[in-house]
């Protein structure tokens, strides 16, 4: 289960859409702990929550992750009292190979070097996963990006293709066409596996993928009403109707029912 501590951030990322989302009460979050299976702590950026050991210790023997964008972690005493609270895992948000990529998408100056440590220090003491959300201004860097977090020793990267909520016309900018990242998204993901590291994708269509067993699983984000997945009358025709998500319905409306069926026959 997801669990939202909070819009607090401190970087201040150009496609925050996270900054409407409205936190819950300690009471409220202590029950869905409660009710949970394994958690993922989620912002805004959670490690700003000041409770957040707290909150961890609190989850017992429930396996425990966390969502960050890892530059508290680039605190030792930090990390060592959050790994101490009982955190399991972590997913580092990477948006850049270097700083002047990710920094100018964060809109941080240093959130760079600070990410970067942060997921090093982590590494240490449990798995960590980075997430890398393509976008228009990222997009021709994921190569280097994926050897770059390959390099620091993630046990997994996962590319997610956006399917942000809110008013999405403030992000018209921020979406490419499946066409103009195939290739590089492929040559990632050849990148990871050559280098034993597992890779995923998130709201990317089957057709557009080499390796068709990469699913491009729907993921849940509870506060994103807006999203959801449709099939294209392309679909129709393909091979991988039934088990494919499809197309996010954002996606859909910016660009249109651009897919390519794989027919029987091949691509
Ligand atoms: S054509 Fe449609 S069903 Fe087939 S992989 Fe693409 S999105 Fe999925």
């Amino acid at each position: 289960m997801e669990i939202f501590l909070g819009s607090e951030c401190n970087n201040n990322c150009r496609f925050c859409c996270a900054k409407d989302f409205i936190s819950e009460p300690f009471n409220r979050i202590l029950e869905k702990i409660k009710k949970a299976g394994k958690i993922n702590f989620t912002g805004g950026e959670p490690t700003l929550k000041k409770r957040l050991p707290e909150l961890i210790e609190y989850a017992g023997e429930k396996e425990v992750e966390i969502t960050t964008n890892g530059r508290m972690f680039s605190y030792d005493k930090f990390t060592k009292k959050i790994v101490e609270s009982g955190l399991d895992r972590a997913i580092v948000s990477v948006h850049g190979h270097k700083s002047s990529l990710h920094d100018y998408l964060t809109r941080s100056e240093g959130s760079f070097e600070q990410t970067k440590k942060g997921l090093k220090k982590l590494k240490e003491f449990v798995p960590v996963q980075a997430n890398v959300l393509v976008n228009t201004v990222n997009y021709r860097s994921l190569p280097k990006i994926t050897e770059m977090v390959v390099g620091e020793g993630v046990e997994s990267v996962c590319f997610i293709y956006p399917v942000l909520g809110g008013n999405i016309f403030n992000y018209l900018w921020f979406f490419p066409d499946f066409g103009d990242i195939e290739n590089v998204l492929n040559d990632s993901i050849k990148v990871a596996k050559r280098n034993g590291v597992r890779a995923e994708v998130l709201n990317v269509p089957r057709c557009f993928l080499d390796d068709n067993e990469i699913n491009a699983a729907e993921k849940k984000y509870p506060m994103i009403e807006e999203k959801k997945f449709v099939k294209t009358n392309g679909c129709r025709r393909c091979i991988y109707f039934e088990r494919c998500p499809g197309v996010s319905q954002v996606y859909v409306n910016l660009k249109g029912e651009k897919v390519r069926p794989v027919e029987k026959n091949g691509m």
